[in-house]
């Protein structure tokens, strides 16, 4: 197998663009990638500070590594969701690659910030760990990037990440999240601008950096679900992209180009207002975070007082 650009011996084909690429040509393929989306979708200019939202996984550290590579300042942000081993592992990932980059990284320690590790607070309010954790990571990421003043958030989604999500979407129809669905979710009234500089890039190509530049990620999933039905969807694009090579972008990119302009019309963002708590930006009076919170408190002290009473054992 040959490189399509300069015949050198190729380290890793491409179906859906025809190619194959040796080691310095899959890198510039890949910042080119980075480069356009960054461009093009206006996610942020060269000179602003960029919160890296690292979770210690393949995506987000070839991300922060790309970014910082580049010449883009940046600082990372690790949320320690507290999920046992998962997080002590992922934890030190993050910190050891940002230790050997000479970059800044922000930890939020969620058991010191709320007295709960994720599962313990899931367990308090009945809700599935995942849905606490997504919840607990976008308060404490838009939380810390404003404390930070940063230009923007960056996360490492990928394609197969925004296809899978946008199937999801698609066949439940979830009109607020069609119109939301974007490589860049603007500022407003608090959040602040959030962007997925690889969202053209797949899961495939994202490993192949990683292991071309030689950084240390972490493999193992979340253990806590990981949820199945998204895993299912990733699987199915991936039979369709085997049979036809670049499925999964044109589906992606065609909904941004054609279908979601007409669902951000028919559903306008909700308005926002301050937390009368923590003043972060909510849609209701109370914050979601800060409603779980005094929830998962008050579900604590009536287990405590259970316990006195000699009620539970
Ligand atoms: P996930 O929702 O786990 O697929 O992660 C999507 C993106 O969210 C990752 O690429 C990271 O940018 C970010 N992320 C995930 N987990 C964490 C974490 N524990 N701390 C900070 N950012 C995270
Ligand atoms: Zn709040």
């Amino acid at each position: 197998m040959k490189c399509r650009r300069c015949g050198e011996v190729a380290v890793i084909d491409l179906p859906r663009h025809n190619a194959a690429f040796c080691k310095p040509c899959f890198l510039e393929y890949f910042a080119r990638q980075v480069q356009q989306a960054i461009s093009k979708f206006r996610m942020f200019a060269r000179h602003h500070r960029v919160m890296v939202a690292v979770s210690g996984g393949k995506d987000s550290l070839a991300l922060w590594h790309w970014l910082a590579s580049h010449g883009q300042p940046t600082v990372g942000l690790y949320i320690d969701l507290g999920i046992a081993e998962y997080s002590r592992v992922s934890r030190e990932r993050c910190e050891a690659f940002a230790q050997r980059m000479g970059l800044q990284l922000e930890v939020v320690d969620v058991r010191q910030e709320t007295g709960f590790s994720t599962p313990a607070l899931a367990a308090r309010v009945r809700r599935t760990t995942c849905s606490v954790c997504g919840l607990v990571k976008r308060y404490f990421t838009n939380r810390t990037a404003r404390r930070l003043q940063v230009a923007a958030v960056a996360t490492g989604h990928n394609l197969d990440d925004e296809a899978s999500t946008l199937l999801g979407n698609v066949l439940h129809w979830q009109m607020g999240y069609l119109a939301r669905q974007h490589p860049v979710l603007p500022a407003a009234d608090g959040l602040v601008r959030r962007v997925k500089p690889l969202f053209t890039l797949t899961e495939r190509e994202t490993l192949a950096y990683c292991l071309l530049q030689g950084i240390d990620f972490l493999e193992e999933e979340c253990p806590h679900a990981r949820g199945a039905t998204s895993i299912l969807y990733k699987e199915l694009l991936n039979r369709l992209e085997l049979i036809s090579p670049g499925t999964k972008h044109q589906f992606l990119l065609g909904f941004l180009r054609r279908a979601r302009p007409s669902f951000s019309q028919a559903e306008p963002p909700p308005e926002l207002g301050a937390c009368r708590e923590c003043g972060e930006p909510s849609t209701a009076e109370v914050c979601a975070y800060c409603r779980m919170l005094s929830r998962a408190r008050r579900a604590d002290d009536a287990f405590a007082t259970k316990e006195n009473k000699g009620g539970i054992t």
